[in-house]
């Protein structure tokens, strides 16, 4: 071991801010290169969608900083699996069905793979893995019908799992997803009646309504909390006297 004398050591706070600022450009120069129009993610909280696209705001510090973990995550897991894929690429590249555009992180054989990064200490439950992944899950079944597929998977890369000695590492868990034809239907018909609000809010600018997003995306911290004003819940913080 170097036996180190007393260094003088101080936070850059500048240099903190010069990162988070190129991270912060990178970021929203690559969504210039975004298609414009009803994308598959914006169909999960249509509302956000419609603001992103009637007010667009600058991402925060915390946004980008999770923005970018998850970017370059993406990237390195799919090389690994994808060796020719491009230096910048984090998914499988642009697709448009039924009048929306979508890019799944892999396609292997017409079946759609999800990727997500999860910081979570802990493992999805066995017994709850629907309620514990429905996130991850409704964005891979709008896949699954896009591609007009009843199986996919679902990769989620835990940065943070916990062990029994309460040492922390990362871990892959892969998950095989399947629907039923029946399924299969029933799901196509909400996106297609979610795209058509969405459209309907967009074409007229009037937010009003599509449905709230989930709670835990709601509430001061999303960018358009006051032009939103969400029905049973502005103006109130405290998300536990919420209405709805
Ligand atoms: S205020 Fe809530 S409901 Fe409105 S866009 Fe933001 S997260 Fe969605």
């Amino acid at each position: 071991m170097i036996q180190l004398p007393p260094l003088s050591i101080s936070r850059n706070e500048l240099a903190e801010v010069r990162l988070v600022t190129a991270a912060r450009e990178w970021l929203e120069k690559e969504d210039t290169k975004r298609a414009k129009g009803i994308h598959a993610s914006g169909l999960l909280d249509p509302r956000l969608e419609y603001w992103q696209e009637i007010l667009p705001r600058p991402l925060t510090e915390r946004q980008t900083m999770l923005f970018l973990c998850g970017r370059i995550l993406h990237h390195f897991v799919i090389t690994s699996v994808e060796p020719n894929t491009h230096p910048e690429q984090s998914d499988s590249g642009s697709h448009e069905e039924l009048g929306i555009l979508f890019s799944p992180d892999l396609i292997k054989d017409t079946h759609p793979i999800e990727l997500k990064t999860n910081r979570s200490f802990y493992p999805p439950r066995e017994e709850k893995l629907q309620d514990e992944l429905s996130f991850y899950l409704e964005q891979l079944c709008i896949y699954l019908i896009l591609t007009n597929t009843l199986t996919g998977e679902l990769w989620v890369l835990y940065t943070n799992l916990r062990d029994e000695a309460n040492r922390t590492w990362p871990e892959i868990r892969c998950f095989s997803v399947e629907l039923t034809q029946v399924q299969f239907e029933a799901l196509e018909q909400q996106i297609v009646a979610t795209r058509d609000l969405l459209l309907k809010a967009k074409a007229e600018k009037d937010h009003r309504g599509l449905e709230l997003c989930r709670k835990w995306r709601c509430g001061d911290q999303c960018a358009w909390w006051r032009e939103c004003s969400p029905e049973g819940r502005w103006p109130t913080t405290d998300k536990r006297r919420w209405s709805a």
